[in-house]
């Protein structure tokens, strides 16, 4: 995709100490189009030491801005929220530019993003403490919440603006500093979301990015720096686990939003329509490439064929084609290793059993597309139910029993997201009770909001972002034992 002339918010530099900076080695690297393969822009490569210079910058702006009454933080992040939603259109072309999401979902997240900078802007002046009875007489119990200090932030392509605010909003709120490493893919939508910070005014230094392609160097450099008191990281389990090792060494805090393997569970008194609308939202939504994705349907037996032929006639409405394309509802894959990955999936798949119920075309010649899938008949052992298939395509298993649904969507190693439908109001009640998530889904393939906590357990991470609780990991709790 071609930028359309005009975008104001287009940075390749990076933010340090709110100066726009090249790498100082002078290195760029480049970002693509995955609706073409084409180059879009060349951005600073930063490296370990550039890393270095951005935490000292967030370390010198901590004091401060930690100091900064609540209200003043508030009134700074409500304002950066007005900017984000009177930029949302340029926003969603730099982020489909970059990501290939079809523009009504790059509209759909810039939105989605910004209402946890308007939420995290309300909450901010409710960090309230605690006076607790004491023990003693001439005691008093008095609890005060603090920011953790600089925090270091590392993001994901597949949502490049959302997960981001999703971090920097809360942590702006508790008092923190940061300086944020988006994803190689994606910079750009990260870049432009702190330039219109940087407009609301928030203070030089609060806000730093540093791009680059070396994630391992600068992570090395945000796990290992003791004036970072705090990693929030966004992205697969592998690169998570390798992170709380890096942690391990000065008991760094982390938390983490990982990978998910969610089930799809649709039983036989379910509302078939409202099961294929939810099939659609929850696996269709950005190619297939998000972590709450439903990754394995179980379809109870003897409404199998009714629901697999009903998803596959909503599948043949899908749209495939360059997401800035008016109409189009299924965008690339983000790189060729994800196409290769999900044409594997699909084979071994094959291999053990399943069939192609429904496979569409695609006609582009350039891109990683990769054609919505059904797959019926899929063996519950299969890759691909074990594995984050992050692409468009539906594996479809059948149950006979609830026990045995619940078992087979436990199994996994993951626990971020889960789907029933269902209109048995005691067997949701159970489900409620047994299925191994963070979240759980009744008869809706939508589960995201800024109210709600976002979040998983087993290997889909730690902490949870957004609602009430979304402040808590961003603060430390302090205890003052008064006598008087
Ligand atoms: P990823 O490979 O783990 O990358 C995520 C981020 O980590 C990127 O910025 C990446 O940088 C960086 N990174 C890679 N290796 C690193 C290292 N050694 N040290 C420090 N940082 C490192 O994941 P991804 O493929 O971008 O994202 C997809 C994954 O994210 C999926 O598993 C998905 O489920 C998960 N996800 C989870 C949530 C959630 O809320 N639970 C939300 C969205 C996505 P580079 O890009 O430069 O390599």
């Amino acid at each position: 995709m071609i930028f359309p002339d005009g975008l104001a918010l287009l940075r390749t530099q990076a933010l340090i100490a709110g100066d726009w900076c090249e790498a100082e080695s002078g290195k760029q690297f480049p970002v693509f189009d995955p609706a073409s393969g084409e180059l879009i822009a060349q951005v600073a490569d930063m490296d370990a030491a550039d890393a270095r210079r951005a935490i000292q910058a967030a370390a010198k702006a901590q004091v401060d801005w930690a100091q900064t009454p609540v209200k003043e933080r508030s009134l700074l992040l409500r304002r950066w929220f007005d900017l984000v939603m009177q930029h949302q259109e340029e926003l969603a072309q730099i982020l489909t530019a970059e990501q290939g999401k079809p523009l009504a979902e790059a509209r759909a997240e810039i939105a989605y993003g910004a209402s946890y900078i308007e939420w995290f802007a309300e909450q901010a002046k409710r960090i309230n403490g605690d006076i607790i009875p004491a023990p003693s007489r001439h005691q008093r119990i008095s609890v005060i919440k603090q920011p953790v200090g600089v925090v270091a932030v590392i993001t994901p392509w597949n949502f490049p603006n959302a997960m981001l605010a999703r971090k920097l909003a809360p942590a702006l709120a508790a008092g923190c500093t940061l300086v944020a490493k988006p994803a190689a893919e994606t910079p750009l939508s990260a870049l432009a979301l702190a330039a219109l910070a940087q407009e609301a005014g928030i203070p030089a230094g609060v806000i730093n990015i540093v791009t680059g392609s070396d994630a391992a160097a600068i992570g090395a450099e945000l796990t290992g720096n003791p004036l970072v008191r705090k990693i929030s990281f966004t992205g697969s389990t592998a690169v998570g686990k390798l992170l709380i090792q890096q942690c391990a060494a000065d008991v760094k805090r982390i938390t983490l939003e990982l990978g998910g393997n969610a089930p799809f569970i649709v039983f036989d008194d379910a509302d078939l329509d409202a099961a294929v609308a939810g099939a659609i939202a929850s696996k269709f939504r950005n190619a297939g490439q998000t972590c709450v994705c439903a990754n394995r349907f179980y379809v109870q037996r003897d409404i199998y064929t009714a629901f697999s032929e009903k998803l596959e006639v909503a599948m043949r409405a899908l749209r495939i084609g360059k997401g800035a394309e008016q109409g189009t509802t299924i965008g690339p894959l983000i790189s060729p290793a994800a196409l290769l990955k999900v044409q594997q999936l699909v084979d071994e798949a094959i291999s053990c059993g399943a069939q192609v119920a429904y496979q569409s075309s695609v006609n582009a010649t350039q891109g990683y597309f990769y054609p919505p899938t059904l797959l019926t008949q899929v063996p519950a052992h299969a890759a691909l139910a074990e594995t984050e298939i992050f692409g468009p395509v539906a594996a479809l298993i059948a149950f006979d029993e609830e026990a045995q649904v619940i078992e087979l969507a436990n199994r996994s190693v993951y626990g971020l997201a889960a789907y029933v439908f269902t209109r048995d109001y005691a067997r949701i009640q159970r489900l409620g009770e047994q299925l191994q998530t963070g979240m759980l889904a009744i008869n809706t393939g939508l589960i995201s909001n800024e109210m709600a906590p976002f979040g998983g357990i087993k290997q889909s991470g730690w902490g949870r972002e957004g609602s009430i609780y979304g402040l808590d990991d961003y603060l430390n709790i302090k205890y003052i034992n008064e006598n008087f």
